[in-house]
């Protein structure tokens, strides 16, 4: 049977909105995927994890940095304080369940932040790294900008087989310190964490670029076919 898959949305001034993109990367997978609003009552996001088989949770704006004890700084970008509860709500749902969590970009940040991790609100002016590349890219969307490099035993090396493969970037946040019970599976040449994955659950991923618009890209394919292949177990 095909899994139903979560797929996370934006809330910006009362509009609920979702890049196709993620759907199509679901269905062309073999998920069946359904849109979920930001909710915040605790009641409906049970209901929710129980109904999905796996949770996506999609890219999107900033993360309010309160969330994880910072105030905002310069850097910060437009954050949805209703999007932010309702993804690290239904986040730990899932992880209590043990079902699967895809995070692309933001998505990737929100599991670090729901699972006690921090992060940067803006690389570019809280690192003193001289090097960063150009991590908000003007490449058009799906072309692969700059390299990650796979750290070996990971999941993520599991699944793609590669030592080092292009991918597309569009952020100025970033993963800082990850969770005690994860792990970095990917990084970018100035250092950037690009992909972090759990080590105690059976299927919980982030990455830091947006494979969904990476259109016949076999790591990208790769990634979310072994996804959907989890959301089956
Ligand atoms: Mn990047």
């Amino acid at each position: 049977m095909k899994p139903i898959i979560g797929i996370s949305s934006n809330l910006n001034e009362r509009v609920l909105s979702l890049s196709s993109d993620y759907v199509e990367a679901i269905t062309k997978s073999g998920g069946v995927p359904i849109v979920i609003p930001n909710y915040q009552e605790e009641e409906e996001a049970l209901k929710i994890v129980q109904l999905i088989d796996g949770l996506l949770l999609t890219g999107g704006g900033d993360i309010d940095p309160t969330l994880f004890g910072e105030e905002p700084q310069s850097g910060l970008g437009s954050i949805s304080p209703e999007r932010d509860a309702s993804e690290i709500t239904l986040t730990q749902k899932m992880l209590n369940l043990n079902k699967p969590i895809l995070g692309i970009c933001r998505g990737s940040q929100v599991l670090n932040i729901a699972n006690g991790g921090d992060m940067y609100q803006d690389i570019y002016t809280q690192t003193e790294n001289k090097n960063l590349l150009q991590h908000t890219q003007h490449a058009p969307r799906s072309h692969g900008s700059h390299y990650v490099q796979v750290y070996e035993g990971t999941k993520l090396s599991e699944i793609i087989h590669l030592e080092k493969f292009k991918v597309n970037s569009f952020h100025h946040q970033a993963v800082r310190e990850i969770p005690q019970d994860f792990q970095v599976s990917a990084i970018s040449s100035d250092g950037m964490i690009e992909a972090i994955e759990s080590k105690s659950h059976h299927f919980v991923m982030g990455v830091q670029w947006h494979p969904e618009s990476m259109k016949n890209d076999s790591v990208s394919l790769a990634i979310f076919k072994a996804f959907i292949l989890a959301c089956m177990k």
